[in-house]
This record gives C-alpha cells, sequence and structure tokens, in this order.
C-alpha cells in the first residue's frame, strides 16, 4: 500500500525542488487549457450532427467554461509569491484539480463515444482522447505524480475499455493506446528524474554562490540580496532596519605575522562569535576580507542597535585563541538606519561605512551610528576635497620646519622636520590633519608629497651640512612603486646627499599593504636615504613591524608624553620603548614635548632625542635660517625659538596655547 502511495505521491519534501515544479508547471497552463478546449470544441463540432445536443453543445461549453475559469485564476495567482507551505499546498492542489478537470473531459469523450454511430465519428473521438491524454502527460512530463496518476487513472481504463469493444478498429486503437501509455510513463519517469537532478544541482550552485567557503556565512552577494529584499518590503510601512558594516582592527597584522592560516582561522572564529551574540532578527554575512556585513530587521530602538553593536564588538574583543597562537584583536563597527539615512542600498553600505570608519578613527573597538553630524563631516570634506582639486597647489603649499633637538649635545638640531601647511583662498588656512586625509583618497596625495618634497630638498641644499630633513610620506605613497620611482628620482636630482635625508612613514601604511610597503623602504634605504616610523605607539603590533622592518628611528607619538608628569604608566611604557631601541639600536626620539618637566623625566629614561614646543613650533624657511644662526651662535645651550602663532597654520599647534606660554617664558629667561 505504502509503495503504491509513494508511486503516485507529490514530490513536498524539497521544497526547491516543489517550487521549480510549480514554476515549470505555471509555464505549461496556458498550453494544456489551449489543448483541452480546442480539441474538445473540433470533436464537439465534428459529432455535431450524429450526437445528442446535450452532448455536443451544453457538455463541452461547461468544461471549456471550467477551462477558461480555471485560466483566470491562474491568471490572478501567477505573480503571488508563496510561502514554502503554500507552495506544497498549490502544488497538490494542481495535481488534483489537473486529475478532477481530466476526469470529467474524459467522462465526456466516453459518453460521445458511445453516442456517436459512425466509425469515422467514434475513430475521432479516440483519437480526441488520445491526444488529449499524451498532450497532458507531454505537459505534466516533470510533475512525475500527476502524469503518472493521469496514465493510470484516466489512459488505463480508457485503454481498457476500448479493448473490450466488438470493433476491432477500436481494439487496435485500444491497444497502441496501452502501448503509448507504458511509454510515456517511462519517459515522464526518466525526465521528472533528470529535472530532480538538475533542480537540485542548481540549488547547490545557488547555495554556494550564496556562501562564504571559508565562514560557512552568506557572502556579499547574498547579503546585499537581502538588504534588497527588505527594501522592497518596507517601501510602503518605512520600518526601520539598519545596516552594518565591521571591520576586524588588527587582522592584517594577523596575517602578515603568523601567516594567513592563521589568519583564515581568526575570521571563521570572528564570524562565530558574531553568530553567538546575536539574536533572531540579525543577519551576519562575510562582505570580504576582515568586513563583515550585520543586517538587524528591527532598528526601531536606536539604544537597542547600539547594545547589539556592543555585544558584538565586546565579544570579538576578547582574546582569541587560533592553532599557533592566542591573538588580540578588536571589532570596529557602523551603522546605518533605513529610512533615516537613505533608502538604497549603496547609500546606506556608504553611510555604514563612513561611520565605521569614523569608529575606527575616534571609537576604535566600539559600534557607532551614521548621525547628522556626519553627514555634516561628509559635506565639509566634499567641499574641502573640491578646492583641493582645483588648488593651485604649488602657490598655496607651503612648509613650515620643526627641529628634532639632541639634548644630550646641549639642545642642537639634528635635522627639520618638513610640515605640510595649505593655505586655500576659500577655507583659509587648512591643518594637514585634515588635508592629507582627503587627498589620500585621491591620487593628489602623490602630486602633494612630489611638490613639497622638491621644496623642503631644496631648502635643505641651503642649510648646513650637519643638519639632515625629515619628510612624511602618505601611506599611499609608500604602496605606490610609481610614486616611489618618483620620489627616488627627485632626490637624485635634488644633489642632496641621501644621508642627511629621513622619510617618516606611519603604521597605517604598513597594515595597508605591508609587503609592498617593505619593498619601497627598501628601496628608499638602498638608495641611502634614512627610515623613521612616525606616530609609533598609535597603530598595530608595533612590535612586529620594528622587528620586521629596517628602520633608522622610532618616533614615539606626543600621546605618550601628554601627562607623563602625573601617570606613572606613561613613563613605564616610555621606558620600555627607549630601551627597545637601545638595544634594537635603533634612535628613539619623543614628540609632543611641551614642558621642561617633560624633559627632565625624558632624560631620567635615557632619552636624548625630542622634538616638540618646548624647543620651537614648525617654523617659516625664513625663520629657520634665522634659528640655525642663533644656534650656533648660543653653542651649547638650549636653541629656543619664541613661536608666532600667526606663522603657524598647523592643527596641532593652534590647540597648544599653553606650551606657547611655557617656550615664550623660557625663551625670556634665556641668555640669549
Ligand atoms: P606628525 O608627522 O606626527 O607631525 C607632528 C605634528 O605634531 C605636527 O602637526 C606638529 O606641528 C605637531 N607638534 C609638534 N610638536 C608638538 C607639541 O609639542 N605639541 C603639540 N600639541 N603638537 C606638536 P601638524 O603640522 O599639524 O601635522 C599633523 C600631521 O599631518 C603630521 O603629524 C603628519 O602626519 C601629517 N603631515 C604634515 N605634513 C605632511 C606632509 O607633508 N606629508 C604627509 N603625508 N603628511 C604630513
Ligand atoms: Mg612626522
Ligand atoms: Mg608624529
Amino acid at each position: 500500500m505504502r509503495v503504491l502511495r509513494n508511486f503516485f505521491a507529490v514530490e513536498t519534501n524539497d521544497i526547491e525542488l516543489v517550487r521549480a515544479l510549480l514554476t515549470n508547471f505555471n509555464k505549461q497552463i496556458p498550453l494544456l487549457y489551449f489543448v483541452l478546449c480546442t480539441n474538445a470544441a473540433l470533436c464537439a463540432v465534428a459529432t455535431y450532427r450524429e450526437a445528442p445536443r446535450g452532448l455536443t453543445v451544453a457538455v463541452p461549453s461547461v468544461l471549456i467554461g471550467i477551462c477558461v475559469l480555471r485560466m483566470l485564476v491562474w491568471l490572478r495567482a501567477r505573480r503571488v509569491v508563496l510561502d514554502d507551505r503554500q507552495a506544497v499546498r498549490r502544488l497538490k492542489g494542481v495535481v488534483k484539480l489537473g486529475l478532477g478537470i481530466g476526469v470529467l473531459f474524459l467522462g465526456w469523450y466516453f459518453a460521445l463515444f458511445e453516442a456517436t454511430q459512425s466509425l469515422g465519428g467514434r475513430m475521432l473521438v479516440l483519437l480526441s482522447i488520445a491526444l488529449m491524454t499524451s498532450s497532458c502527460m507531454a505537459c505534466l512530463l516533470h510533475l512525475r505524480a500527476a502524469s503518472r496518476m493521469l496514465a493510470f487513472t484516466l489512459m488505463c481504463p480508457a485503454a481498457v475499455y476500448m479493448l473490450f469493444d466488438p470493433n476491432l478498429y477500436v481494439v487496435i486503437v485500444g491497444v497502441s493506446m496501452l502501448l503509448v501509455v507504458m511509454a510515456m510513463i517511462v519517459i515522464t519517469t526518466i525526465t521528472a528524474r533528470d529535472f530532480e537532478k538538475m533542480v537540485r544541482l542548481s540549488h547547490e550552485n545557488t547555495r554556494l554562490a550564496n556562501l562564504d567557503s571559508l565562514t560557512g556565512l552568506p557572502n556579499r552577494r547574498r547579503f546585499f540580496e537581502c538588504v534588497e529584499t527588505e527594501l522592497i518590503a518596507r517601501r510602503h510601512d518605512r520600518r526601520p532596519f539598519a545596516l552594518g558594516v565591521l571591520d576586524v582592527d588588527g587582522f592584517k597584522s594577523v596575517n602578515d605575522v603568523f601567516g594567513h592560516v592563521t589568519g583564515d582561522q581568526l575570521l571563521v572564529q570572528v564570524g562565530h562569535r558574531m553568530q553567538r551574540v546575536v539574536g533572531d532578527g540579525v543577519m551576519i554575512a562575510r562582505l570580504g576580507g576582515d568586513e563583515f556585513g550585520i543586517l538587524v530587521l528591527d532598528a526601531r530602538d536606536e539604544a537597542a542597535l547600539l547594545a547589539c553593536g556592543q555585544r558584538i564588538c565586546a565579544e570579538i574583543n576578547q582574546p582569541i585563541t587560533l592553532r599557533d597562537a592566542v591573538v588580540n584583536v578588536s571589532a570596529s563597527m557602523g551603522f546605518a538606519v533605513f529610512p533615516v539615512v537613505g533608502d538604497h542600498s549603496e547609500l546606506l553600505y556608504e553611510r555604514a561605512d563612513y561611520a565605521l570608519y569614523h569608529a575606527k578613527d575616534k571609537k576604535r573597538g566600539q559600534p557607532v551610528i551614521f548621525s547628522d553630524v556626519h553627514e555634516v563631516e561628509i559635506r565639509q570634506r566634499g567641499r574641502l576635497e573640491q578646492c583641493l582639486r582645483k588648488a593651485d597647489l604649488d602657490n598655496e603649499l607651503s612648509l613650515h620646519f620643526q627641529p628634532l633637538i639632541d639634548v644630550a649635545r646641549g639642545g642642537v638640531p639634528t635635522s627639520f622636520e618638513a610640515l605640510a601647511r595649505w593655505n586655500s583662498p576659500e577655507l583659509g588656512a587648512v591643518s594637514p590633519a585634515d588635508f592629507i586625509g582627503v587627498a589620500e583618497r585621491s591620487d593628489l596625495i602623490h602630486r602633494i608629497t612630489h611638490t613639497l618634497l622638491r621644496r623642503a630638498l631644496s631648502a635643505v641644499a641651503t642649510w648646513p651640512e650637519r643638519i639632515g630633513i625629515a619628510f612624511n610620506l602618505s601611506m599611499r605613497d609608500l604602496v605606490s612603486s610609481d610614486s616611489i620611482a618618483t620620489i627616488v628620482q627627485i632626490v637624485r636630482e635634488s644633489g642632496v646627499a641621501p644621508g642627511r635625508i629621513e622619510f617618516e612613514i606611519t603604521e597605517s601604511a604598513l597594515m595597508a599593504d605591508f609587503n609592498l610597503a617593505l619593498q619601497s623602504v627598501q628601496t628608499l634605504r638602498a638608495l641611502g636615504t634614512h627610515i623613521s616610523l612616525d606616530d609609533f605607539g598609535t597603530g598595530y603590533s608595533s612590535l612586529s613591524h620594528v622587528h620586521r622592518l629596517p628602520l633608522d628611528k622610532i618616533k614615539v607619538d606626543r600621546s605618550f608624553i601628554t601627562d607623563i608628569e602625573s601617570r606613572a604608566t606613561g613613563k613605564d611604557i616610555l621606558r620600555t620603548v627607549i630601551d627597545l631601541c637601545q638595544n634594537l639600536n635603533i634612535e628613539c626620539v619623543v614628540e609632543g614635548t611641551e614642558t621642561a618637566e617633560q624633559i627632565e623625566i625624558l632624560k631620567d629614561l635615557g632619552c636624548n632625542m625630542m622634538q616638540g614646543y618646548y624647543f620651537a613650533k614648525p617654523m617659516t624657511i625664513e625663520r629657520v635660517e634665522a634659528y640655525l644662526s642663533r644656534g650656533s651662535e648660543i653653542g651649547t645651550a638650549l636653541p629656543i625659538v619664541v613661536p608666532s602663532a600667526s606663522l603657524d597654520t598647523g592643527s596641532a599647534d593652534r590647540s597648544a596655547g599653553a606650551a606657547v606660554t611655557v617656550a615664550a617664558s623660557k625663551a625670556a629667561a634665556s641668555p640669549a
């Protein structure tokens, strides 16, 4: 009994197959009903003279009416999106309905067959039955259950009925029909099996195409498909949802230090952790590299959204045990909420990415929701970018110079750091901290670097041989072999001894692409110039960079010196870094020294190279000359320059009013 039930069962276990069968069946319906109706109409017309009116007019009219009705229902329902249960019900329904309509037609055909007297008329009815059933089976080729039911409940009884007819011709048609039925059953069984295989294969392909093979999470394509689906579903009621982007801070360093296999393990763990802490209604996907996407379906409550982001970040910020190492990374995250921020996926993603960038910059390891403040920032940046694009760089850009002081030798300057200044006719004085970042997002940065480097080298050519120049390179320069080649050419053409030139690089450049940055560093070193690592301690895995890079100098970021008088930990960190530099035979410079007390502490810690407002603020080229000549007069005394705020436009300078007072009073007390 079970075998029999299985033989006729509609395949409903695999929902993808059910959907594929429905789609396929939907396409056949118009053809199927067209064949049924025309066949019935032709047969009715042909037998009109010999059969009663009821059978040639009334019944076929009702049957054709049923078919037309069915077509109308089909036209209305074909575009409705069904859930899984509805799809299964629909498939079972269409099979049953098809069978019912088939029974009605066949009943009518047999009644007509019996009512028709002439052999020609009877043969025509039989031909119509054969044509109707075989065309129905052809339409139901993929629907194994339906075609089997059609064959066994309609065609076989019809064929057997013919076998008992006294007319030999009718018997022969019955035998042929039986053979056709058998052949059709075999064909539909094979075709349906192949169709099932094909559907499963294509389903598997779709699954794989939507899956990230490393983490097993949905991939970028699937993520944005879901975002689009939500956008369509919410276009009228505008229920808020959030698109989030997460980036693993420090992932590149893990990859660089421990290799790609460990990096991959880290990504898998991050994916697991993210999934572990989010509940229903949140989708996690890997967008590529160390970037993950988060789709929060209910974002009505901003506090709840932030809490969800904090849970994810907190989970990733915990140490992660991998096969070869225990690593500490953090996760920064940006959210953009629909419809507040935008109503298409590109804009939402862009805004979430901006919030992520903001998080990385200002709130590392935490989530940030895109807000009006960011919108204003974007507009300002856009304006800055426009002004920078049309700026006359040769005239609007200039350099200021800040000395690096050797305290051990009585405070003499050993070199000057060249710091960019932009005086825009439209925006006024713009800090390099603002415009360098904007220039870095376009190729403008290379032009700026090359223009300023030429200027810095022509300045240093006029200074005494013992004074060098330190020049800041952008991370974009460091990962561009073209830009590095131009830099090499500029150095060669300048005639300045490469030993007097020092390039300052930051860890962010190394994190962008360590190998490429390393290559650039090696090229510059081969030229004879020196390399120093700027803003040390603000980036990631600094020690691994120190270990793997051929460095001449480390410049400890000024955040380590702020409040050093009151913070014991700051002192301990500085001591460690200074010891490390001594052990590795690398020079150590502490940036941002502003008070005499800080200098005393640094000297006690064994650091002799310093830079900061205490000694001198960044100054114009003319002031450098005055400064140098004064320094040579005072010999071993600290050369202190009273800074002039009007001369300098750097942002850091503006924020250091207190330092100006300290330096000024010191200058007043100086014998010089
Ligand atoms: P940086 O290379 O770390 O430069 C040091 C910054 O600290 C300068 O700010 C300098 O004016 C400021 N500073 C020096 N001593 C003190 C101090 O005692 N206290 C305080 N509060 N600040 C001090 P500036 O000139 O605004 O430059 C900011 C950043 O912009 C630089 O940081 C550098 O990363 C970037 N930059 C400047 N010029 C260039 C350039 O020509 N090319 C590139 N790529 N970046 C540049
Ligand atoms: Mg610097
Ligand atoms: Mg610095």
